[in-house]
């Protein structure tokens, strides 16, 4: 029943598309009448190759993906990429550059230590991570291999919204949190990954889009379950991959296509994430977000309020009026609106209308 839904601003996992989460309902049971449900189908069978063949042709249609590049549908969250992107591309001793733009990209340096020899060539931690560098500013390590990104920082709200040419090897990004948002150019990057759990499925899916030729150099000590070979070799079904995620992802990816691509979708975000920017920037320091303007999310909106102390009030009179998971990351506090997606505008207007009525009680 669509009114016991509350409006759910969670970093992830995050709200699903209405429509996409009653047609998994109304197939739950039995699957285009196959007589089962899809968490009940061999994954070898010609009922799920159908599912996932049909998920990686509508991602390649959402995204322009050439042919030039794999899509891999794989497992262990965008923290086993951290792991599996130098374990993959590059040798023990080789150098490969991060900028670290907020604490996941952090993360992703920290683990590249163990297969790599990462240097992190510009970090805004000394300035809370509220920014993104000027791409001429980066000095890149000479021999560098790839340069790391992470697209969208969930935590901290800052995202990039266009992209380095790494002068020397390839770019590669963490697009977890802004994936399938807007249109993206894949042509510029090696590789992509994310976890489905933002904005396009359950969480057990990772997405992976790898230029081919980067495949089939994997470190010896991988473990065949990180070896982008491997998956590639065999359409992401060595193992038993994530089914029922991948179904779901395939659910969303052609509910996106319906609504008219990912430049509808950018649209609609851009309206969103505009009302809400505007609402605290209106609000005299009421209410404050720290983000650069330039760089601001348009999927996570991290903000504070003047008067710190009626934030616990905020959260819970939002939760008694069905908006929910508002608490920012416990290593910023203050605040924090998910809008990926799936969340309906609707959901951003009722969250705007309650901030300018909490700030006329408590001004
Ligand atoms: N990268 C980003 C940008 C994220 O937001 C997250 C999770 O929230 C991760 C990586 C880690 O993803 P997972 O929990 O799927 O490993």
């Amino acid at each position: 029943d669509l009114e016991e839904r509350v409006f759910n601003f969670a970093a992830g996992p995050a709200t699903l598309p209405e429509k996409v989460l009653k047609k998994a309902q109304s197939e739950l049971y039995n699957w285009h009448g196959s007589g089962m449900s899809v968490m009940e189908m061999s994954h070898r069978g010609k009922e799920f190759l159908s599912i996932i063949q049909k998920a990686e042709a509508d991602l390649r249609a959402l995204l322009n993906i050439s042919e030039d590049y794999a899509v891999l549908f794989l497992q262990g969250g965008a923290t086993t990429q951290f792991a599996a992107v130098p374990l993959n591309l590059v040798k023990p001793e080789d150098s490969v550059d991060y900028v670290v733009t907020g604490s996941w990209g952090d993360k992703a340096f920290k683990e590249a230590q163990k297969y790599s020899k990462p240097k992190v060539i510009w970090s805004g931690k000394s300035e809370k991570y509220t920014k993104i560098p000027s791409f001429d500013s980066l000095e890149q390590t000479p021999d560098s291999k790839y340069l790391h990104i992470c697209a969208n920082e969930t935590i901290h709200g800052v995202e990039f919204k266009d992209y380095p040419d790494p002068k020397n090897g390839i770019l590669v990004a963490d697009m977890s949190s802004n994936f399938c948002s807007k249109p993206v150019d894949v042509s510029k990057f090696g590789a992509i990954y994310a976890g489905a759990q933002k904005n396009v499925g359950p969480s057990g899916v990772t997405i992976v889009i790898i230029r081919k030729d980067l495949i089939g150099n994997a470190q010896g000590i991988t473990p065949v379950m990180l070896d982008y070979k491997i998956h590639a070799e065999n359409n992401s079904l060595y193992n038993t991959p994530p089914c029922f995620g991948i179904y779901m992802c395939g659910l969303v990816f052609d509910d996106l296509l319906a609504q008219g691509g990912l430049k509808e979708v950018e649209k609609r975000n851009k309206k969103k994430g505009d009302l809400l920017y505007n609402a605290i920037d209106e609000s005299k320091g009421f209410y404050r977000c720290p983000v650069d303007k330039s760089v601001r999310s348009l999927m996570n909106v991290p903000f504070t309020l003047e008067k710190s102390e009626l934030e616990a009030e905020f959260i819970k009179e939002a939760a008694n009026e069905k908006m929910i998971q508002l608490k920012g990351h416990r290593s910023v506090g203050g605040m924090r609106a998910s809008i990926y997606n799936a969340m309906p505008l609707a959901g951003v207007e009722k969250l705007v209308a309650f901030m300018k009525d909490f700030q006329a009680r408590h001004a």
